[in-house]
């Protein structure tokens, strides 16, 4: 890390105009935790589950198994928050696990994004969500944790992970385990067209949103965010997804839920100086770009990003849209 990397860690993730920003890290692996520390995460925005048994052999971890998992994250961050996402499992992650299990047909699917996929899967094979959850709210007693459904489309998705969750949460209790009282809040991934059209709902019944801006990209532009193909066709930054970024932003805000960004657009410092102009504070990226996007929000005046905001609202091109920001100076002049 450069020297003044060093130095950057111990400033506040501040604007300044005197707006504080919080920046998390998205991980997927242990091995990843002394880079968090390094680049001065204030927290995990995003614990990617579905990495952490890529490699295991044998029988699917067991809830103590995951537990202890869970738990070397939360030691780890400290006293910070650590957002743990139940496996999203399906689309483009996890076939091998799944066939190994035994579920679903994604595997063999053309079309695995549409498929059973996140928090779909999960209800089809609930045992693995309790598992899951357990797991998590045993880690849970240990520092605080959120808890993260992916790939919500409706709200009764939310409704039905919920009755697990405190389902889960009464048995632990009978059986006499400790967990976090009142429970770790129970939060979902806003990153398909409907979740963000129906925001507004989602965040009456979910304690926080994150917004995944990596597939809300995939699903409104139907370009596949795999696919060499139409690599230059997915524009995260396409006036379509700023729309309903801005339209969910605004209903978490609107009632007081928290909302952060942790799709690889909160990784591009000019894209993040937009999104703070669309009122988000909170942002969760790879750990690598967390230094970039500090050094911006240091030198950023909300009075900018506003004025960023409101003329990238009025753009109906994708490429002026990105030409925008290109072009944007930090501080106001
Ligand atoms: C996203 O879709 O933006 C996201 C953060 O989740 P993932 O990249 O793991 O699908
Ligand atoms: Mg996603």
């Amino acid at each position: 890390a450069r020297r003044s990397d060093t130095k950057l860690r111990r400033l506040p993730a501040r604007l300044v105009s005197g707006e504080d920003i919080e920046l998390l890290a998205n991980v997927e692996l242990p091995t990843e935790l002394p880079q968090l520390k390094r680049a001065g995460a204030a927290g995990i925005g995003l614990l990617r589950t579905e990495f952490l048994f890529a490699e295991t052999e044998g029988d699917f971890p067991d809830e103590l198994a995951q537990a202890a998992l869970y738990k070397r994250f939360i030691k780890a961050m400290g006293g910070a928050s650590t957002t743990i996402r139940v496996l999203d499992w399906g689309g483009e992650k996890g076939h091998d696990q799944m066939a190994r299990l035994g579920l679903g047909q994604a595997s063999h699917s053309d079309n695995p994004a549409l498929g059973l996929r996140g928090l779909r899967l999960l209800l089809r094979h609930p045992h693995l969500l309790e598992t899951q959850l357990a797991a998590i709210l045993r880690a849970g007693a240990t520092g605080p944790v959120r808890v993260l459904l992916p790939m919500v489309t409706s709200s009764d998705e939310i409704m039905r992970g919920r009755d697990i969750y405190e389902r889960t949460a009464r048995k632990l209790r009978r059986r006499g385990v400790t967990i976090a009282d009142p429970l770790p809040p129970l939060g979902v991934m806003i990153e398909t067209p409907a979740a963000a059209l129906t925001a507004d709902i989602m965040a009456r019944r979910a304690d926080f949103l994150a917004l995944g801006t990596n597939d809300l990209t995939m699903y409104t532009l139907a370009v596949d965010r795999a696919l060499a193909d139409v690599a230059s066709l997915y524009a995260p930054l396409h006036p379509a997804v700023l729309r309903l970024i801005a339209s969910a932003a605004s209903a978490a805000l609107q009632i007081h839920r928290p909302v952060s960004v942790c799709g690889e657009i909160a990784a591009d410092p000019r894209a993040v100086a937009l999104l703070i102009g669309l009122g988000l504070r909170s942002f969760s990226m790879s750990a690598s770009a967390l230094p970039r996007v500090k050094r911006m929000v240091r030198s950023l005046t909300l009075d900018a990003c506003d004025r960023l905001a409101r003329q990238a609202l009025a753009e109906t091109d994708p490429a002026r849209v990105r030409a925008l920001v290109r072009d944007f100076k930090p501080t106001a002049a």
